[in-house]
């Protein structure tokens, strides 16, 4: 009877249509279902490409991990992930045994610091960090049991630029892998795998999806066999990401070329507004000829640099307070990449769990600010600057 088959606890089939959308389709879908199990078994044996359950992939993610790849030249497929931190998990739980030994940047992301001083410890996996712009000390820290150097290009909030080529060599002629966690440069502006990395790393949440509304991360290997044992270990460990994750990040990927040109280039006019106001201690952006690794800067990320800036203002905490207070349509928040310009402040957020000493040590006070430039009119976001700036020194 026909009635009857309506009453099976089945959607129906989508209707016919001759013309197809043009934006990705969202598929939720959990489990894929075959015809017979003939096709089933060509399909784990690799003869016919189908999906079998969303942890084990699915549409949405094979369409940002693709874009990815293709972005980041990578030599195989990566894996996309449910956050940047899933990829720096999968790269350091899923690589590495007891025994041993991992050499990380001393200025890390914040989880990826506590990975190393905390998780990894305990797993029996060694660490040891290093500033990654000097390879000579990278060297020393190297032992028989040492198997990944992990590095960021530029870091957060100082903007110190790593000596990739330097670590690429060190690395080749050590036998161990080089890791670039490439979030801050983007493609856009550095290509890892064209200097020598072996595995590269990426939080899509910041800059490449954009818009401060997903969390993913993705992550390649050069080597096919590594790149399995990722992929495999973030299947296994539920690393991968929700088809709607994927399918917000894919949206905001689409515009993100546009947003990075427009981001770095208004960065970069107002780093140079900033050196020029009054009650601006420094003004750190790798483009400006005053940073320490200018030169280094310039010859690795071909002439794109950031749309990150950091500064300092005089005045310590009462200054910083009117200073946040000050600059209006602008949110104070620890985060980067949103179309709108971010703002934190290291000393109460980021490196709140360091003593005032240490943050001093790597160049941070009281007045030290990290400023993620959007897209908002350049004149319009350097009077903001000038407004909030000129309240900081009136407090
Ligand atoms: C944000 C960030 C991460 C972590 O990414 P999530 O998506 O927040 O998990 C890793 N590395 C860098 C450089 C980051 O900025």
């Amino acid at each position: 009877m026909k009635n009857e088959k309506a009453s099976l606890v089945r959607p129906d089939a989508l209707p016919a249509s001759a013309s197809r959308p043009v934006v990705t389709p969202l598929s939720p879908s959990v489990v894929y279902a075959s015809d017979t199990p003939d096709m089933l078994d060509a399909q784990y044996e690799g003869k016919l490409h189908g999906y079998t359950y969303s942890r084990e992939g699915h549409p949405n993610a094979d369409v940002v991990g693709r874009r990815l790849d293709r972005m980041e030249h990578a030599p195989h497929p990566g894996v996309v992930t449910a956050s940047g931190m899933a990829a720096v998990s999968a790269v350091l739980l899923g690589l590495m045994r007891s025994g041993d030994h991992v050499i990380g940047g001393n200025q890390l992301y914040g989880r990826s610091l506590r990975m190393m001083n905390e998780d990894l410890p305990r797993l029996g996996i060694a660490t040891t960090l290093v500033n990654p712009g000097d390879v000579t000390a990278v060297r020393a820290a190297i032992r028989p049991e040492t198997r990944m150097i992990l590095v960021e290009v530029v870091s957060n909030p100082t903007l110190a630029v790593a000596d990739i080529a330097g670590l690429a060599a060190l690395a080749r002629e050590a036998g161990v892998l080089l890791v670039v966690d490439n979030t801050f440069t983007t493609p856009r502006a550095f290509k890892p795998f064209e200097q020598g990395a072996d595995i590269v790393i990426h939080s899509l949440t910041k800059l490449l999806a954009g818009h401060s509304d997903v969390m993913l991360g993705w992550v390649a290997a050069a080597d096919a066999a590594l790149n399995d044992r990722l992929r495999v270990f973030a299947v296994t460990s539920g690393m991968t990401p929700s088809p709607f994750d994927c399918w917000l990040a894919e949206r905001g990927m689409l515009s993100f070329d546009l947003r990075f040109d427009r981001a770095q280039a208004t960065a970069a006019r107002l780093a140079d507004h900033l050196a020029g106001l009054k009650g601006v201690r420094r003004v750190l952006y790798p483009a400006r000829a005053d940073h320490p690794d200018h030169a280094r800067a310039a010859e690795l990320l071909d002439g794109q640099f950031c749309n990150m800036v950091s500064f300092e203002l005089d005045g310590g905490r009462t200054a910083a307070n009117a200073f946040t207070r000050g600059a209006e349509g602008l949110s104070f928040a620890p985060t980067l990449g949103d179309v709108g310009t971010t703002i934190s402040h290291p000393a109460s957020s980021s490196h709140r769990g360091m003593t005032a000493d240490a943050r001093e040590a790597l160049g941070m006070s009281e007045g030290f600010f990290r400023i993620s430039v959007g897209l908002e009119d350049p004149v319009t976001l350097c009077d903001v600057f000038t407004t909030a700036v000129a309240a900081a020194m009136d407090a």
